[in-house]
């Protein structure tokens, strides 16, 4: 049976009290780090939706000069076959070429059509990009406040939460490695409390009543007992 001396107990209690108060320190902290990641994320919501904006400007900016070089193509080409034209031999070949410049010139009345349907689409992107980047500006300034100030107020818990570790940390040694590891074990697995007093013949864990047996057996103090129910450690505390 595993064993512990009294002062081992004793050890053992004053590691739990601190353990304690760095859960509730921790808790505290947890629910802070949740208010703050609701600020970070209206912050990346509104930081993606401009860059969302910015990228769909930039690839209609793209589509646009990409039309811009197809009619400065076109025209090139245009030029070559009025160029051509005065000098066709055949009436067929006129025709022919005629009918293709037309068909060009055509094409390029089209595509001029679009691009100015593309530059008021890139005017009214802008527009919008310019409002909503200050929007977003103003965002990111109030969150970023907002996360500075909530963070401010856990100054005095993260302080004595660091003291508190290094406290644990002291306190920690004084204890036989594998009675420490036992410890830190059901610490894990029962919600932060590793050892309970037993008052009233109950368990301060679970609040399951001890059996006689096990009642004495803590009382006397002299081996580890663990609660049947919950199996964290259990020390006699008086009634
Ligand atoms: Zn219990």
């Amino acid at each position: 049976m595993a064993t512990a001396t009294k002062e081992e107990m004793d050890i053992l209690i004053k590691l739990q009290d601190i353990e304690t108060r760095a859960y509730k320190i921790n808790k505290i902290l947890d629910g802070v780090e949740q208010e703050i990641e609701t600020r970070r994320k209206k912050r990346s919501d509104a930081e993606n939706g401009l860059a969302k904006l910015e990228s769909e400007l930039e690839t209609t900016r793209s589509q646009y000069k990409e039309f811009e070089s197809e009619v400065r193509d076109r025209d090139i080409r245009l030029k070559k076959s009025e160029e051509y034209l005065k000098n066709v031999k055949t009436n067929n070949e006129y025709q022919t070429l005629l009918r293709e410049i037309d068909d060009n010139k055509k094409r390029n009345s089209e595509v001029e059509t679009q691009m100015i349907e593309f530059l008021e689409r890139i005017e009214t992107k802008e527009k919008e990009i310019r409002e909503i980047k200050s929007r977003c500006e103003d965002i990111v300034r109030d969150t970023e406040r907002e996360i500075a100030e909530i963070e401010s107020t856990t100054i005095t818990e993260r302080k004595e939460l660091e003291e508190i570790l290094e406290k644990r940390d002291a306190v920690a040694t004084l204890v036989k490695p594998r009675l420490l590891d036992m410890f830190n074990r059901i610490l894990k697995q029962s919600a932060g409390l590793a050892i309970v007093p037993m008052t009233n013949s109950t368990c301060n864990g679970c609040f399951m009543k001890v059996p006689p047996q096990k009642f004495i057996e803590i009382q006397r103090g002299e081996s580890l007992n663990f609660c049947h129910q919950c199996h964290r450690i259990l020390y006699y505390k008086g009634n």
